[in-house]
């Protein structure tokens, strides 16, 4: 899914009205498929779940149908599904999860012209039990890193500083950031507007945040290396060396103080992914998002020309 460079847009409060219920749709159909999680649930199942409460909420799915450019055939589904190396864009169907497993499940909706886009790794089975301790903690620090860059996501800093905030704690655990392009994006009118939002990159670099700006973070992490490929099928990203991966996505809203998030979800869905995102809480989350600090702030660097990216 590519990102042409081009302005940020800022959206008026009328259009961050909007983009509270499309987003409020996303974490509401996420909260729906993380609770029907478990062994023997298919992929399709899910996708059917995600896309009844769409439907019931009266948005659209914003997935089905997008085509990034010609010669790839139109997303068929609802969601993607990406199931252990898989990354991301795997799409629903027959495959039945099993304990153990993990899977990332994306899902956008649009109401009233407006796009919303959040993503969760849900563990299959008990989610302290059946994981190894190393994918345990892939989770977690996917996790942490998505709070992290939410933390760096304020207004006067620069994109550079989410992009470092993501792999400073992804690289940090020993991870690694997943290569290929993918990462987060601007999101409004458009599923996928300006800026892409790298997965790396240096503090005080890029195009300076502003108060009103949306942008989807969505830090992807391998547990071995950061090697990508892209399936036959056209879409499913799965890693190169076949480890493990972990994606984590919320749709935010740029402020003065904290960022705002879109798709906050209820607790009882972090508590079903378990690890890091349960043990720290909302409050904790939220000292997360609130614990950006000011120094590197406004560090008048050059705004560095946007690169087209894929988001994920
Ligand atoms: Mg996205």
């Amino acid at each position: 899914m590519d990102v042409e460079p081009q302005a940020i847009s800022v959206k008026s409060r009328a259009e961050l009205e909007k983009m509270r219920v499309a987003n409020h749709i996303v974490a509401q159909a996420l909260e729906a498929m993380v609770m029907a999680v478990r062994p023997g649930v298919t992929t399709g199942e899910l996708d059917r779940i995600a896309a009844d409460v769409i439907q019931g909420a009266g948005g659209q799915p914003s997935f089905k149908g997008y085509r990034p450019f010609k010669g790839v055939p139109p997303y068929p589904a609802t969601i993607c599904a990406s199931v252990n190396e898989e990354l991301v864009h795997g799409i629903p169907g027959k495959r039945a999860l099993e304990a153990r497993d993990v899977v990332s499940l994306d899902v956008g909706a649009i109401w009233e012209g407006y796009h919303g886009d959040a993503a969760v790794t849900v563990p299959v089975g008990d989610p302290q039990g059946d994981l190894s301790p190393q994918a345990r903690r892939l989770l977690d620090v996917t996790q942490e890193a998505l709070y992290a860059g939410i933390a760096a996501a304020r207004s006067g800093n620069r994109l550079g500083h989410i992009s470092a905030a993501v792999q400073g704690v992804i690289e940090g655990a020993g991870f690694a950031v997943a290569g290929g392009g993918y990462g987060g994006h601007g999101i409004g009118r458009r599923l996928h507007e300006s800026p892409h939002v790298p997965n790396e990159g240096l503090p005080g670099r890029g195009p300076l945040l502003r108060t009103g700006m949306t942008l989807a973070l969505e830090p992807m992490a391998n547990a071995g290396q950061a090697e990508t490929r892209v399936l036959r099928d056209r879409w499913t990203v799965v890693t190169a060396d076949g480890s493990l991966c972990a994606h984590y996505e919320h749709s935010i809203c740029i402020a003065d103080g904290p960022a705002e998030i879109l798709t906050e979800l209820a607790p009882r869905v972090y508590e079903r992914i378990g690890g890091w995102g349960a043990r720290v809480g909302e409050t904790g989350r939220r000292a997360q998002g609130a614990g950006a600090s000011d120094r590197d702030s406004r560090p008048g660097a050059d705004q560095a020309p946007l690169l087209a990216g894929r988001s994920g």
